[in-house]
C-alpha cells in the first residue's frame, strides 16, 4: 500500500460517527468529488453500525478499521470484527434481509455494494466479520 492507517475502537454507537470522519479525512488525499466522499463515509457508517449493532449484540467488543491507498490510488477499507459471526453470507447481503427486526431495514449491505466498487465479506458463525471495500 502506498499510505496505511488502522483504527481500533470499542462498539460504542458514538465510535460510528469518528470513524466515518476519520476514513473521510484519509481519504481527502485522494481528492474525491464531495459525491464520492459521500459514498465512502455513508458505506463505512454501515459496516461500522453493523459491527457495533450485530456483531457484539450484548456487550463491547473491538472494532478494526483499516484504511489504504493502493496502487491506481484505489481506496481500500476494511472493518473487521470478533463478534458472533455471519452462519449465511450470501442470504445476509440480499436487500431487506434483517435480523435486526422493526427498526432494521436491511439495506446496509445493499448500500454499500452500490456505492462502492468492490466489496467483500468473509465471515464465520462466532468468529467474526471481515468487510473490505473498494473504490
Ligand atoms: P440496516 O443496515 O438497513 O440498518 P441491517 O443491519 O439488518 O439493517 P445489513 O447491514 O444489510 O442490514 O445486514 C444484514 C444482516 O447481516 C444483519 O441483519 C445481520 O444479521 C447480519 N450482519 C451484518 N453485519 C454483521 C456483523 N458485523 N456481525 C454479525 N452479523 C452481521
Ligand atoms: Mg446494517
Amino acid at each position: 500500500a502506498i499510505n496505511e492507517v488502522t483504527l481500533e475502537f470499542p462498539s460504542r454507537s458514538s465510535n460510528e460517527g469518528f470513524a466515518r470522519s476519520a476514513v473521510a479525512c484519509f481519504a481527502a488525499q485522494l481528492d474525491p468529488t464531495l459525491n464520492e466522499l459521500e459514498d465512502i463515509k455513508t458505506s463505512v457508517s454501515e459496516a461500522v453500525t453493523n459491527a457495533i449493532v450485530h456483531a457484539y449484540p450484548d456487550d463491547l467488543g473491538k472494532v478494526l478499521l483499516k484504511v489504504r491507498i493502493c496502487p491506481g490510488n484505489v481506496l481500500e477499507i476494511t472493518v473487521r470484527d470478533h463478534g458472533r459471526g455471519i452462519p449465511d453470507v450470501e442470504k445476509a447481503r440480499q436487500p431487506m434481509f434483517t435480523t435486526g427486526g422493526a427498526e432494521r431495514s436491511g439495506m446496509g449491505f445493499t448500500i454499500m455494494e452500490s456505492f462502492m466498487d468492490q466489496l467483500s465479506v468473509r465471515s464465520a458463525a462466532g468468529k467474526g466479520t471481515t468487510v473490505v471495500m473498494k473504490k
